[in-house]
């Protein structure tokens, strides 16, 4: 692909300034055009530049139909994903989760340099420049910023109505004390590492194409996303305390996770050969409050990012700047931004915690997830994974995550028992004939592990029996209880601080 050129000549003046030319400012950008207001986009690297974050889910495929770029995905030849695989501790268990919508595993310098050809196409002026300041007001409203071509010393002011803040994790305004203070959330002392490999093992067929997510111990992880019919794009993440002890330098790292994450992503790697450097990301997850004011909004990893495991990234980047560039619109119609602006927050705070509330979820209760996602959910993670996460009502199965995350087992209960309990379950009956519902209630001690028989679940006993005789010489007769009934006759326990695992009749 040839390198963008710079259209610098064109004229101001601007209505907005849009700092960045990622997923976020091209796609503020082209919707803003969309309301014929002039846009200014200033990127500091030339066009196409190598960039993670390369698998989309089903809402940034919708963004991509809608902005009228089908033809040149196929074109791309990028990978049609359908969706995505998640393959579990010591790869004992797995769950597969769809993408109804079509979508496409990207290389995102190529993806990333056809959003710019776009936006320039729809009117959008661009230079190849590094922002350096903002132009503030002395009230503090910010009316344009100061830039550095590239390829000169000199520093060349630009005003505007409205500053967007695209720059990805650089969080441009933050730095400069425009919006709030960068904060570490719970994903924050994650690092990834990353290459490109050829030879991988892939599924056949149309199968190969879809996202393997491995998981290990909690917040340790890897992903496979095949990118061309050659190579696949694989990163290992885990907290930075295991990095320093796993080698300290990228190579070594990523050679212990190949060997050590999961041993499904260890066979599928073993004859293949890496094509790329490797590369490190560190302390990504964070948040940054506020992020709107008088004359300024942030779009997309400006402001927010949570660890990358459900590739929500590109989707929540293109669904905040629609939303952006709405909300200028209507401040530039109206005349007034406080009202657009807070409702550009409270939308995105609704896909933002949505997401981050999912992820915490999956970390603290990875095998009712997977157990979940595969039941008479199934629908709502299908949308969730998708990244369907704006909706202004709550999504019943994120409705149960959030009760369950607010809940927590007594002190007596020791902390993980639950989580284990479940991996124990699934392991033991995986297949769930015969049991209706298996629950784990943990109002007291010791804890109950309930399940609920179909008609013909009595043939289970023995095995249920058993189970209870190595959970309590394991974990102590005092911790752990298992009881069986067969509904009707017995309604079963009261959910309300139960962790239900499997349930086949919930409506
Ligand atoms: P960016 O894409 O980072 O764009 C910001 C742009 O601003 C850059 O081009 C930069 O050069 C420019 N810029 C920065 N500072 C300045 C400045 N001072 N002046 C001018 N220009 C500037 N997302 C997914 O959807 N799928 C995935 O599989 C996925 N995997 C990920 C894995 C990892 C390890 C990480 C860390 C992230 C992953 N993501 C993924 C997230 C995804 O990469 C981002 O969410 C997405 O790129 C955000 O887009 P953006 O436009 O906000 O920022």
């Amino acid at each position: 692909m040839n390198a963008i050129s710079d259209n610098s000549e064109a004229p101001g003046p601007f209505d907005v300034v849009v700092i960045g030319s990622g997923p976020a400012g091209c796609v503020t950008s082209l919707f803003l055009r969309k309301y014929g207001l002039r846009v200014l986009m200033l990127e500091r690297q030339q066009f196409p530049r190598y960039h993670i974050g390369e698998s989309l889910t089903g809402v940034s495929g919708d963004y991509i139909r809608e902005l009228d770029l089908e033809a040149d995905m196929v074109g791309l030849q990028f990978p049609e994903k359908s969706g995505v695989k998640v393959i579990g501790r010591g790869a004992k268990s797995e769950f597969f989760v769809p993408v109804l919508r079509p979508t496409w595993q990207v290389r995102r310098s190529e993806f990333d340099a056809l959003l710019l050809d776009r936006a320039l196409g729809a009117g959008a002026v661009h230079r190849l420049g590094t922002v350096k300041s903002v132009v503030r007001e002395p009230a503090g409203a910010v009316r344009g910023v100061v830039y550095q071509p590239e390829g000169s010393e000199a520093q060349v002011e630009v005003r505007s109505k409205f500053v967007v803040d695209a720059s990805g994790q650089s969080t441009v305004l933050s730095r400069h004390g425009v919006a709030g203070p960068m904060r570490m959330d719970a994903f924050g002392r994650q690092m990834a590492v990353f290459s490109q490999f050829k030879g991988a093992v892939r599924d056949p067929g149309m199968m190969g194409n879809n996202t393997f997510i491995f998981y290990a111990d909690t917040h340790h992880w890897s992903w496979f996303i095949p990118i061309s019919p050659e190579l696949v794009s694989i990163g290992i993440v885990i907290p930075s305390t295991t990095f320093k002890r796993c080698g300290d330098e990228p190579e070594k790292v990523l050679q212990w996770g190949l060997a050590n994450i999961n041993p499904d992503l260890t066979r599928r790697l073993a004859e293949a050969q890496s094509v790329e450097s490797v590369r490190v990301i560190r302390n990504y997850s964070y948040r940054i409050n506020p992020f709107v004011g008088d004359g300024w909004l942030c779009v997309g990893d400006a402001h927010r990012f949570a660890d990358p495991i459900f590739s929500f990234g590109v989707a929540m980047a293109m669904s905040e700047a629609r939303a952006a560039a709405d909300a200028i619109h209507r401040a530039v119609e109206t005349g007034s931004w406080e009202q657009p602006f807070a409702d550009y927050v409270a939308f995105s705070n609704r896909g933002q915690n949505a997401a981050f509330d999912l992820i915490r979820y999956f970390w603290k209760f990875p095998a009712f997830f997977g157990v979940q996602a595969r039941g008479p959910m199934r629908k709502d993670f299908i949308r969730m994974l998708a990244g369907d996460l704006f909706e202004p009502h709550d999504i019943p199965a994120l409705a149960m995550m959030r009760n369950s995350l607010a809940l927590s087992p007594p002190p007596n209960i020791p902390e993980g028992l639950p989580q284990q309990l479940a991996a124990r379950v699934m392991e033991q009956f995986s297949d769930f004939q015969g049991i209706s519902t298996a629950l784990i209630d943990w109002s007291e001690q010791p804890l109950q592990l309930s399940f609920l028989l179909s008609d013909g679940g009595w043939d289970l006993k023995d095995a249920l029996k058993d189970f209870e005789h190595r959970l309590r010489s394991q974990y102590g007769a005092d911790k752990v209880a298992v009881r069986a009934w067969i509904p009707p006759e017995h309604p079963g326990p009261a959910l309300d601080r139960s962790q239900v695992i499997f349930r086949r009749s919930i409506q």
